[in-house]
């Protein structure tokens, strides 16, 4: 008799176990076929992502650079050899085909810029080696910012493209012990694909001379652009004698590559 109550709140507790167990059961069923589901979207993103023609109609082909855009293709030429000769600067250049594709509407450019709204271009590496841009002019090789303006030289559409390029090449070159490129200091990951961007070797003096003149130019607080850390990337590559794999393992801090400078400022 004493003991009823006890038996009967065990056999409470027993059936709320129970119900709670498959409760779980299902929650655990639901948040697999969610997996499933999360895989699946993002495979079929990264496959869109990987078969350019699919969303842009219009390519060409040019040396090894490929161009694809959702509106037809004029003067790419010229634009294509500038972007190569460009990664052909750098030593980490792998030689083979790269892709590029232009989004000129806004739902193409939503759709593979995703959350990077903001972005003049994005590169995904390692899930494609395509790298997407905005709105450009083709024949007047320029790309339009999220302003709507053209960008300012030095920024021109072949500077676009071989900057994402290289972000792609020492995605390559670095490889999956270092996450590919992601765990790079972002003065070296911009830095370098922005040093690349414009063509290799730069005048670090004069870049040096702006930046302490206030050029807004070589402020990525101000204008988010990156000459600033192209200027740091210029320094250590050619007044430091740096080689690319010496600036690519540099875990310095911007604060401590700045400070490294102007310890050792470029010669004016
Ligand atoms: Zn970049």
């Amino acid at each position: 008799m004493g003991d009823r109550p006890d038996n009967s709140r065990l056999a409470l507790a027993g059936g709320r176990a129970q119900l709670g167990g498959m409760g779980f059961r299902v929650f655990n069923r639901g948040l697999r076929w969610a997996g499933y589901l999360l895989l699946l979207v993002v495979g079929a993103y990264a496959a869109v992502l990987n078969l350019p023609g699919v969303l842009f109609p219009y390519h060409v082909t040019e040396g090894r650079l490929r161009l694809y855009s959702d509106q037809p293709i004029q003067g790419a030429g010229p634009v294509l050899r500038d972007a190569q000769r460009r990664i052909e600067t750098s030593p980490i250049d792998d030689r083979r085909p790269h892709t590029v594709a232009i989004a000129n509407s806004e739902w193409r450019r939503k759709l593979v810029f995703t959350i990077q709204g903001g972005a003049a271009g994005v590169n995904y590496y390692p899930l494609t080696g395509v790298v997407y841009l905005r709105r450009a002019d083709i024949g007047q090789n320029q790309l339009y910012g999220a302003s709507g303006r053209p960008a300012a030289p030095p920024r021109t559409l072949s500077y676009y493209m071989a900057h994402e390029i290289t972000h792609s090449l020492t995605g390559e070159h670095l490889g999956i012990a270092r996450l590919w490129n992601r765990r790079l200091p972002q003065w070296v990951r911009e830095g370098y694909a922005d040093y690349v961007g414009v063509g290799g070797r730069t005048d670090v003096a004069d870049l040096y001379r702006r930046e302490k003149a206030g050029d807004p130019d070589l402020s990525f607080a101000r204008t988010h652009t990156y000459a600033e850390f192209r200027l740091l990337a210029a320094y250590f590559l050619q007044d430091q004698g740096w080689t690319v794999d010496q600036l690519l393992a540099s875990t310095l801090t911007k604060a401590q590559a700045q400070a490294a400078m102007e310890a050792s400022p470029p010669k004016l």
